[in-house]
């Protein structure tokens, strides 16, 4: 107590003396007068006195009014008014403005210290009271900030594990941390029994928490499942609930996802009636509604991989080959059929680029084929010689799927087709020669009237018509069979000019702009001249025969990285995207064609054939009611070489 500071400040020296010599000091105080108001200021920036004794009358003036502004700027500081006299006046203003002591003459030592000691008292009081709350505050404000953190290392758990034990857990060992309490439970609703069960739990025995069960009605937590609302217990004498046999607090808070209740969390105290606040609620319905997202996410979860497996066996078990890509051609799955075709059976290819796994060269060569979107197909020929038709569907979002069908026996049934057509189109040959020439020399034998001669003209269109079916597939089975696999250096622009100009002619009749766009210096390529004009001619013809009156066909050419790209464009009707895949299969006619029209369907396998025979690809985008555009491309020389070795 003797250490307490005093300031004095007094305009009447002799009351300051007073005080402090006589009274102040010799009872143990530290006291200091202070000579006028700056001296205060200055002083008050580094000490904190206990207490100031204003005078009523300080050298600037009216201690009083001093007083007043003090207590505006430092309002927990002490303060004694001395007056000389007393006045009533002053009393009752001192008492106002919230001075905490009054002096008068004639300063009895007794009263002066009864007046200090009760103001200093009462000082203490408050610093003790006010330090106590501080630290209430401090300590209330410190659980918030865990809370917080303790929901924000939950809420991170809940969206980056999916393994429901472990969030659960977590939940209830917060919960119990954040409350205080000592026992804490997850209770889930078990649909099939309608019952509870504990799912996760804090300080229960082990062999409870696996074996209890408790029914929806009438118990505390089925009733808080029931009515979603929570329950709070605080009780003096504690109350037997079936979680834990007494309690004296309890809170169990319903777990909510969307409108359905589908469980319950809760804490407890047996042993202590620490009792449960609003705040507390507030966390422990905080962590219930992670508790839910967490049961959600693992039911969406788990329903997305039974479903993802169902697709997976399905896919692995069907007999077509199915290879499925990433948009980076990484492997995402690769079924069991196209395991064993590229014989790959057993290893764990998901993850691993396409190429550096199956370097079959047809798979590769349709794979690198993707132009656009729309799905197409290509053959493949293992080693086996089994031949596998592959229908290329680009998935936007996912990358592509290859289904590959086993098409061995078509193409061996279609080996024999085309050798028996070929030998019976051989065989009819000879007789069709000789109708021709006898029909011919019928005229000579003797007169026919004009009907006659109008009966063997339609004779002689027929077999010619007939001819020129035998021809195109004669045609057809020496070009897929190779027999005309000699090849020269061909001068393509030649052909296609020569080609072009010859067919004019044809397309005039019709009133059709037939247009040539080839540039200077088109490279030659390695080919047979014939075949080669028998595919422009075809591709040509049929721009003329299938685009209407006044229509345009332009013929444009262009080489690009040593490949000649050849388009034939029309104005015609297009092909519907349904018929496009088989236009070039032998004798497929689109459906928009009218019945009537002349022709078999040849015309587009004869130059498939040709192409695929130069090492060439083909393919056909078109718009129906547009027009068409069909685009070849062939190797020049010096690709061709590089080509031929690789196949
Ligand atoms: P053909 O012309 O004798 O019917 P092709 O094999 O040459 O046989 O053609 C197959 C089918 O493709 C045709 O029947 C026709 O439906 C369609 N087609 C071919 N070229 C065109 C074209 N330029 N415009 C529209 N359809 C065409």
């Amino acid at each position: 107590m003797s250490s307490e500071q005093i300031f004095i400040i007094h305009s009447d020296g002799t009351i300051a003396d007073l005080l402090e010599h006589s009274i102040l000091r010799p009872a143990g105080y530290d006291v200091t007068q202070i000579r006028d108001r700056k001296a205060l200021d200055l002083l008050l920036q580094t000490n904190h006195p206990h207490l100031v004794i204003l005078g009523d009358r300080i050298p600037e003036g009216s201690g009083l009014d001093l007083a007043v502004q003090l207590l505006e700027s430092r309002p927990d500081t002490a303060i004694v008014l001395a007056s000389d006299p007393f006045s009533d006046g002053l009393l009752l203003r001192a008492i106002h403005s919230g001075l905490s002591g009054y002096l008068y003459p004639p300063f009895e030592t007794g009263e002066v210290l009864e007046v200090i000691q009760g103001v200093l008292e009462r000082q203490r009081r408050l610093k003790q009271w006010s330090l106590r709350h501080k630290e209430d505050n401090t300590s209330a404000l410190q659980q918030k900030v865990e809370s917080m953190e303790a929901l924000q290392r939950i809420g991170r758990k809940v969206t980056s594990i999916l393994e429901l034990d472990s969030v659960l857990t977590a939940v209830v060992d917060a919960a119990v941390e954040l409350t205080g309490a000592e026992e804490g439970s997850l209770l889930l609703m078990d649909e099939t029994t309608g019952e509870l069960y504990m799912r996760a739990a804090r300080n229960f025995r082990e062999d409870f928490v696996r074996t209890f069960r408790v029914p929806i009605k009438d118990t505390l937590p089925g009733e808080v499942l029931r009515t979603g609302q929570p329950l709070l217990l605080n009780t003096a004498t504690p109350k037997k609930i079936k979680t834990s046999y007494l309690v004296h607090t309890l809170m169990y808070v319903p777990i909510q996802v969307s409108d359905r209740v589908i469980g319950v969390l809760g804490v407890d105290n047996r042993r202590s009636g620490h009792p449960f606040s609003d705040y507390h609620l507030d966390v422990v319905y905080a962590l219930a509604d992670y508790a839910a997202i967490a049961v959600e996410n693992a039911r969406l979860f788990a329903s997305s991989q039974v479903e993802r497996e169902k697709l997976e066996t399905l896919l692995t078990q069907v007999q077509d080959g199915v290879v499925v890509l990433d948009e980076d051609a990484r492997i995402m799955l690769l079924n069991q059929s196209a395991q064993a075709a590229f014989g790959l059976e057993g290893r764990d290819l998901v993850g691993r680029q396409v190429q550096d796994v199956i370097q079959h060269p047809d798979l590769l060569e349709i794979l690198n084929g993707q132009k656009d979107s729309t799905p197409y197909r290509g053959e493949i020929t293992l080693a086996d010689g089994r031949v596998l038709s592959a229908q290329v569907t680009p998935i936007s979002g996912v990358g592509l799927a290859v289904i590959m069908q086993d098409i061995t026996y078509l193409k061996e049934l279609d080996r024999i087709k085309s050798d028996f057509v070929s030998t019976v189109s051989h065989d009819l040959r000879s007789p069709l020669t000789a109708i021709l020439g006898y029909v011919e020399l019928l005229g000579r034998v003797g007169e026919l009237n004009s009907q006659q001669e109008g009966f063997i003209q339609r004779i002689q269109v027929s077999v010619e018509n007939i001819t020129s079916l035998i021809n195109d597939l004669l045609d057809l089975g020496r070009i897929e069979s190779g027999f005309d696999a000699r090849k020269e250096i061909v001068p393509l622009a030649a052909i296609i000019r020569y080609t072009i100009e010859s067919m004019r002619s044809q397309a005039e009749e019709k009133g059709q702009n037939l247009v040539l766009d080839i540039p200077e210096g088109l490279p030659h390529i390695l080919g047979n001249p014939v075949r080669l004009r028998q595919m422009l001619e075809n591709l040509v013809a049929n721009a003329i025969n299938y685009t209407p009156k006044d229509g345009e066909i332009r013929v444009t050419t262009r080489s690009e990285s040593e490949q000649v790209i050849i388009a034939v464009s029309d104005t015609g009707p297009g092909i519907p995207h349904a018929d496009q895949p088989y236009i070039f299969d032998k004798f497929y006619r689109a459906s928009n064609i009218p019945p009537d029209t002349p022709g078999a369907g040849l015309g587009l396998a004869i130059v498939r054939s040709i192409v695929e025979n130069h090492q060439g690809r083909i393919w056909v985008s078109s718009t129906p009611g547009q027009g068409s555009t069909f685009t070849i491309v062939l190797p020049t020389t010096d690709n061709f070489f590089s080509q031929t070795q690789v196949s």
